[in-house]
């Protein structure tokens, strides 16, 4: 048996360390969006928020996703997110009990 190792991630509001499957990514895209992105497969830039409506709120206060993307991102772009976000929790807790313990490293 060998030590399974769960790849971590680091959310950028509150700075915990989570296995990736815990958090939410936000991207930007390669046309310059900034989405969520519930399969973490898009390309572009990832930053990584706890599945909290709390963690999202943290990070729009200090600004974490300018930080994290390394771009400006206005007060419009974290309120539709906001929106987005608060849409793609359920979906996004649902899909976590659903996947279990499968982890497929990727
Ligand atoms: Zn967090």
């Amino acid at each position: 048996m060998k030590p399974r190792k769960i790849p971590q991630r680091k959310c950028v509001a509150c700075q915990e360390m989570m296995p990736k499957k815990e958090l939410i990514r936000i991207v930007r895209s390669p046309a310059g969006d900034i989405l969520i992105d519930l399969t973490g497969k898009k390309p572009g830039r990832g930053a990584y928020l706890c599945g909290k409506v709390g963690c999202f709120k943290l990070a729009k206060k200090s600004k974490a996703f300018e930080r994290a993307l390394k771009v400006p991102v206005s007060a419009d772009i974290y309120d539709r997110l906001e929106q987005d976000f608060i849409k793609v929790e359920d979906e996004f807790q649902a899909n976590k009990e659903f996947q279990g313990d499968d982890e497929d490293g990727g």
